[in-house]
């Protein structure tokens, strides 16, 4: 796509001098108009100004003419100024946010993604301009648009475009490089949604991704929501609540050799290397599951897949506390028809003797028992079938750490705040960690 266009001198006319977008570009009209240019003969206008008196410091109406930017482009070479005015633009182009689904512990559950709307990072996808572009904006970078957000645009059709109809081994071009028969996205339909799979490699302007090995050694996989007009993506975080804030985003993909099934366990993915990507498809239709389907009542050999890692996770157990651990769903789990799984529960070199209780969710234990304990300096494992109800482990913990309560208290509250439906013109966030510029505020979450 290119665009052509007029840039005007500086223009002065009578500002509102209050947040009033509608004021502020029709007075900016009037003013060109009076200068001998043509503000209506153009497909789309950027009205760029000193200061907004806005809380965001980027507007733009989706699949709308106007872009208002306060201080925009003020340093082409700083990839904070190119993003938002390239965010913008895609709003003009209809593009509405490219979010993150957020599930608090876990990458996705049926409630969570059917009400997806009430779990929406809003910002979320960090390796999309329609997201939060902070992957970018630490290496001077405008990230790319994601997949889904190029077949709304209608970049991406044709052979360029998989839908997954049959299991096998897919290949994917990176989506950054276009290529005559290989897909740059897989399309996956469930009865209810659909799925969007996509490789990034560190090509032209996504060129940055040299610095995010777990960017590009996985696949990214979205998920969209059919019962809203927003038509963004849903990232999908594959090591949820690994940080707060959208820090919890930079190692969303799914690694290489990692499996994710969809909670109407209609596929199975696994990305090999290279863009190679497993799919298994269980069910062809909402009406039944076709051969494949695990016979009840066996346990399947599965390659052994960490779920919890109190060590490396942003909100340790503390004593007293519980933890709920999904192990459905994750490390090739089905997200459903799973009636037991094996745990493997590991204390290496306590610092303070402790106990630890597993058992399945919604099922304490009136007496209290302990599965692991331990006492300082030792190393101790234990192994267990832990039969699962309602797709979740509760994990209760002796004494480590912080407390994972307060923690997912903290973030539902978050979210809450995040729940407003966001109006047009869409606001965008201001500047990323270390790329304000003197004059111009920090405030992460301006946006309306
Ligand atoms: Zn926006």
């Amino acid at each position: 796509m290119t665009w052509t266009g007029t840039q005007t001198p500086v223009l002065v006319g009578v500002a509102p001098g209050t947040c009033d977008l509608t004021t502020l570009s029709d007075q900016a009209e009037a003013v060109a108009t009076s200068q001998g240019y043509h503000p209506s003969s153009y497909d789309a206008l950027i009205i760029n100004v000193p200061d907004l008196h806005c809380p965001g410091l980027g507007y733009g109406e989706i699949g709308g003419r106007h872009t208002w930017l306060q201080d925009g482009l003020w340093n082409l070479a700083d990839g904070y100024a190119r993003a938002v005015t390239a965010h913008e633009i895609g709003h003009s182009l209809g593009l509405y946010h490219s979010h993150g689904l957020e599930c608090a512990a876990f990458t996705i559950t049926p409630a969570c993604v059917a009400n997806a709307a009430s779990h929406n990072e809003e910002y979320g996808d960090a390796w999309d301009v329609m997201g939060n572009n902070w992957a970018g904006d630490g290496n001077n970078a405008v990230t790319w648009f994601s997949a889904k957000q190029e077949l709304n645009l209608g970049w991406l059709t044709g052979t360029h475009v998989a839908a997954v109809t049959a299991s096998g081994t897919y290949a994917l071009a990176p989506l950054e490089q276009a290529r005559a028969t290989i897909p740059q996205v897989l399309v996956l339909r469930t009865p209810t949604r659909s799925y969007y799979v996509e490789y990034r490699q560190p090509i032209g302007q996504d060129a940055y991704l040299v610095n995010f090995p777990a960017a590009t050694s996985s696949v990214h996989i979205s998920v969209d929501d059919p019962n809203s007009p927003d038509t963004g993506p849903y990232a999908l975080d594959f090591t949820p609540d690994s940080a707060s804030g959208y820090g919890d985003w930079f190692d969303a993909p799914l690694a290489d050799g990692r499996s994710f099934t969809d909670p109407e366990n209609t596929f199975t993915v696994t990305p090999g290397r290279n863009g190679a990507v497993a799919v298994v498809l269980r069910q062809t239709s909402t009406a039944g599951r076709s051969a494949g389907t695990a016979a009840p009542g066996r346990f399947h050999p599965l390659t052994p897949a960490r779920v919890l890692d109190t060590r490396t996770t942003a909100s340790p157990v503390s004593t007293g506390s519980d933890r709920q651990v999904a192990v459905t769903g994750v490390g090739g789990v089905p997200s459903s028809g799973v009636s037991a799984v094996v745990l493997n529960a590991t204390v290496p070199s306590p610092a303070a003797s402790g106990y630890l209780q597993v058992y399945p969710s919604g099922s304490r234990p009136t007496n209290p028992t302990s599965n692991l304990d331990w006492a300082p300096g030792t190393y101790r494992g234990e192994r267990g079938d832990r039969r699962c109800r309602g797709g979740r482990q509760r994990r209760p913990a002796g004494r480590r750490g912080n407390g994972p309560r307060g923690a997912r208290r903290r973030r539902l509250v978050r979210q809450r705040s995040r729940h407003r439906r966001r109006a047009v013109p869409a606001a965008d966030p201001g500047p990323g960690p270390g790329h304000a510029h003197p004059g111009q505020r920090r405030t992460r979450y301006l946006r309306r």
